[in-house]
């Protein structure tokens, strides 16, 4: 079955478990799967690879016009590469994470990604992972999800997704560092993280990943 018009926004904080359901939804109904933090990610570890100052909004935007951002399907998920080159290992790793949050506070990052990832949902079927995804990337999206998590269970998931990658993971720092983005991404000004208003919230605390999948697919029906 494929789904040439079915969009689907998935917006929620920091490891709320978006990706990891969204990538599951949009191969078992055929749709796109956009992850908009990758995009996000990839301008960011651009920016340090070219000492950019993250703080200058211009530098940002410049960097960003000449940057490519793509995604190729693959048998774990999807490869991104950044002009050509897979940064999909990258993009994760901490320097990035930490900063990505005041890149993305720039409004006229913001507004660039934004038209790039309605051109990506203009003629196909997606599923749109992010933060802003159901309030103003796809305000028209057939289904809006907000996913949330304490930051105790998302920093658990996190550091067990950690020790079994063999990196090593700080379970306090990562709780702290969670805490932390959830703050910078609720409070800026430019499309801060809210749920659409009509979205449907799905606390997945205490749930599966098949258990949410479900209720998606449910919600979809
Ligand atoms: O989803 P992920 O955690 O990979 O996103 C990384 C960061 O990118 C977020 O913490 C947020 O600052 C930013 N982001 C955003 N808008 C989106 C997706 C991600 O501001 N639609």
């Amino acid at each position: 079955m494929e789904n040439k018009t079915l969009t689907i926004a998935i917006d929620g904080p920091a490891s709320s478990g978006k990706s990891t359901v969204a990538k599951r939804i949009a191969s078992e109904l055929s749709l796109i799967y956009v992850d908009t933090g990758a995009m996000y990610r990839a301008i960011t570890l651009e920016a340090l690879q070219n000492n950019i100052n993250i703080k200058d909004q211009q530098a940002l935007l410049k960097l960003l016009e000449a940057t490519e951002i793509t995604f190729e399907p693959n048998e774990k998920g999807q490869t991104v590469f950044s002009n050509g080159v897979d940064v999909t290992y990258e993009i994760r790793e901490n320097n990035v994470t930490n900063t990505v949050s005041v890149v993305a506070a720039h409004p006229k990052v913001r507004q660039l990604m934004v038209e790039r990832q309605q051109a990506m949902a203009m003629n196909n079927g997606v599923v749109m992972d992010g933060r802003d995804i159901g309030t103003v990337v796809l305000p028209n999206a057939d289904l809006k999800i907000f996913l949330v998590a304490s930051v105790k269970e998302r920093a658990e998931r996190r550091h067990k997704e950690n020790e079994e990658k063999g990196m090593f993971s700080d379970l306090e720092q990562l709780k702290k560092d969670i805490a932390e983005r959830d703050y910078k991404d609720t409070t800026r000004e430019s499309s801060p993280l809210k749920q659409a208003e009509d979205a449907i919230r799905i606390d997945t605390t205490k749930m599966s990943i098949d258990e949410v999948v479900n209720q998606i697919k449910s919600l979809i029906k």
